[in-house]
């Protein structure tokens, strides 16, 4: 009698099971749907917002060409405050929208030399580097990693580019690229002695316009973090960041081992 007990009880307890791994499939593809659905919308608002922003740009550049000689000081600092904020517009929508259309498929990715990436990377941005005198220490056994190239070029130059600015005010700024082989994850890290990140802020800076108050003056629209993370999880990998402030930042990303 008990050991039919027994057989009903395990048997109540697989249907359980499997309906609640049913139940959690449903959930995920439904979060999964929602999530396309708000890429696709966030591409669409994004794209439509380029129009006007191309004719605000030609209006303005109509008044500097034809009319700048009769304008007084205060009117073209208007004009010219008009243009820098176009800029910034163009650069977030530009970052929105390549941000709805990262994806990374297994065909697409090839193995990339990362030292290749970082010369690469830091070629284009020189023009940051003419201020001061940055140091920049490479590990010479940085890996080869299975990934998509312009999308792990784009995961150096976000880092390196955060790396000089926040290290700009340094006495003598120091980057550092290292790695840190694993067995199943590749460990790499892009470091510098500048501001640093207040423990409170650490959350924050992966989020979507995480920009930092304390940051104002520097740069930049708040989307480079957002986009590197969803790069570096589309391959399969994680990052994070060691940091406080005054002390300088460390990020870390991990990428499978893939041969
Ligand atoms: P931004 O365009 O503002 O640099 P990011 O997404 O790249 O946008 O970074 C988000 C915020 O994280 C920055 O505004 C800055 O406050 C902080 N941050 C990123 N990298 C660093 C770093 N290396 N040192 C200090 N703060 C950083």
């Amino acid at each position: 009698m008990s050991e039919r007990l027994a057989t009903v009880d395990n048997d109540f307890l697989m249907q359980e099971n499997f309906s609640l791994k049913q139940q959690l499939k449903t959930k995920e593809q439904l979060l999964q749907q929602k999530s396309e659905e708000l890429q696709s919308y966030l591409y669409t608002v994004a794209h439509e917002l380029k129009t006007p922003i191309i004719s605000m740009r030609g209006y303005t550049m109509l008044l500097q060409e034809f009319y700048l000689a009769n304008l007084d000081g205060e009117i073209r600092n208007y004009l010219e405050r008009i243009v820098t904020n176009l800029d910034q517009m163009d650069d977030l929508i530009i970052n929105l929208i390549d941000y709805t259309r990262i994806d990374v498929n297994a065909d697409e990715c090839e193995q990339v030399n990362t030292i290749d990436l970082l010369h690469e990377a830091l070629e284009e941005l020189e023009f940051l580097m003419h201020q001061k005198d940055y140091e920049i220490k490479i590990s010479p056994d940085l890996p080869t990693v299975f990934s998509k190239r312009n999308l792990m070029l784009r995961v150096f130059t976000n880092l390196l580019n955060n790396a000089i600015k926040y290290s700009k005010d340094s006495e003598h700024p120091v980057i550092e690229v290292g790695y840190a082989p694993g067995e199943i994850f590749h460990k790499l890290y892009v470091k510098d002695n500048g501001v640093g990140i207040a423990h409170s802020d650490l959350d924050k800076i992966f989020q979507i316009f995480g920009r930092l108050k304390n940051k104002k003056n520097t740069k930049g629209c708040g989307l480079g973090l957002v986009i590197t993370k969803r790069i570096i999880e589309k391959h399969g990998g994680e990052i994070w960041v060691e940091s406080s402030r005054g002390k300088g930042s460390t990020f870390f990303f991990t990428l499978p081992r893939r041969t």
